[in-house]
């Protein structure tokens, strides 16, 4: 739903990657954007809009590591709840990863998953092979990456301590299991 990610892409705003199995990772100034377009607390950003899971992911030095994310939740359609009439009905404040959507990592990095996103998206399928972007056209997905894990070590990887808010219980999620992938 990003009208134009890149001067080789036009979204179709057909909606199709605002629902499906992925997840949109929230960064704590994407929730916070949120908030502030939707003119609530960050407290009720937090409890009506998004889920807190823990990923765990298998690191090959450090063996496992334990990451908070927030993630926006979805209906039971498994739409996005922002999703309004195959459009985005917070596109001021949408989150970092849905403005770059569909180039999100994965689109670089995992073969597959590029192919389920040319399937699933009419504005990728248009475009010839040789006009796809190369990663360096999408630094910031990384840059965030390394910015958030260094929030979260200053703050002992507290999601509450950073936002100020109140969390419930997490949901442990292997990356095994998790579909980290976003089609947004
Ligand atoms: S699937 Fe592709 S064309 Fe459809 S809204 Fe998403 S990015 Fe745009
Ligand atoms: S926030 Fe908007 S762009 Fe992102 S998944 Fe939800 S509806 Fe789609």
């Amino acid at each position: 739903m990003t009208p134009s990610n890149s001067d080789r892409f036009t979204c179709r705003r057909c909606g199709a990657c605002c629902i499906g199995d992925g997840s949109v990772f929230l960064l704590p100034d994407d929730i916070r954007a949120i908030g502030r377009h939707l003119g609530i607390s960050l407290q009720e950003t937090v409890d009506r809009y998004t889920e807190f899971l823990i990923l765990e992911l298998r690191d090959e030095e450090q063996g496992y590591l334990y990451l908070p994310y927030l993630t926006l939740r979805k209906n039971e359609k498994n739409a996005c709840l922002f999703l309004r009439d195959k459009l985005c009905s917070i596109e001021p404040a949408k989150p970092a990863q849905c403005r770059e959507t569909p180039f999100v990592e994965e689109f670089f990095t995992d073969a597959e998953w590029r192919e389920t996103l040319r399937r699933d998206c009419p504005a990728l399928r248009a475009m010839p092979q040789g006009a796809l972007p190369r990663p360096e056209d999408f630094p910031g997905a990384p840059l965030r990456e390394r910015a958030y894990l260094d929030l979260l070590r200053e703050h002992r990887y507290s999601l509450e301590e950073i936002l100020g808010v109140t969390l419930p219980g997490p949901r442990l999620v292997s990356d095994t299991e998790q579909d980290t992938h976003s089609t947004r």
